[in-house]
């Protein structure tokens, strides 16, 4: 008895099944949508520390501005003084003077980090502004994943049970005998347990049959089986 080609087709149908299990449980663990999500989620944290030091620079700029207000304030109350007339006493006025320079001492340095927080602040601007770009661009690639991740899973899904129904049909139409030897054979063999000759060579293990044991596949009143790796031989 020689195996019979519909069993050929069951391999196939067989083989095309375990890729589109495989490919379903794929898809389903959501390897490339968890991927896309993680550098998406990833560029959006970076912009929100970006956004986090713009209000840092704010707050700092401000605080400046207020700092520089008041000194402004009390330099100007100070000469005032000085030039109002109603203090008269030198060392007084030398005083008065000193205190003057130093609010204006105070004022210049406060200004030079007014001038170093809006050039930090503006670069911040930029870096966030791009940031930005990055993560919209991001967050669309991810969606889109999850859109084609949905289509393909729907359509492999829709495919296995198309494969199944073939499967079922084209089995119940073989020996149960050699169906049995056939599912056993096949975790063993990679999920390929029966296989043609071209040329004398199984198509499995790529071992050339020698011609005697060519001549007894053949003849064999049994499943026709490689010599080399046991698989079963459609001839
Ligand atoms: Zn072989």
């Amino acid at each position: 008895m020689v195996a019979p080609s519909r069993l050929l087709d069951l391999q196939a149908i067989d083989t095309a099944i375990d890729r589109l299990d495989a490919r379903k449980r794929a898809l389903e663990g959501e390897g490339e949508l968890a991927a896309a999500r993680a550098q998406a989620e990833l560029a959006e944290r970076e912009l929100g520390e970006l956004r986090l030091a713009i209000d840092t620079f704010d707050r700092d700029g401000a605080k400046l501005e207020h700092e520089i207000d008041s000194l402004t304030r009390k330099a100007a109350d100070e000469e005032s003084r000085l030039y109002g007339g109603a203090v008269a006493n030198a060392k007084e006025l030398g005083s008065i003077q000193h205190e003057v320079d130093n609010l204006k001492k105070r004022k210049s340095e406060r200004e030079d980090e007014l001038l170093v927080v809006l050039q930090r602040h503006e670069d911040v601007e930029r870096r966030a502004k791009e940031a930005e770009e990055h993560a919209t661009e991001l967050r669309i690639a991810a969606d889109q994943v999850a859109a084609d991740t949905a289509r393909e899973l729907d359509a492999v899904s829709a495919e296995l049970v198309t494969r199944r129904d073939e499967r079922a049909r084209l089995a119940a139409g073989i020996d149960p005998e050699i169906l049995e030897l056939y599912e056993d054979l096949r975790p063993q063999k990679k999920g390929v347990a029966a296989v043609t000759l071209v040329d004398g060579v199984c198509q499995g293990c790529h071992e050339k049959l020698s011609s005697v044991e060519l001549d007894r596949v053949k003849r064999t009143d049994g499943v026709a089986r490689c010599e080399y790796c046991r698989r079963i031989l459609v001839l």
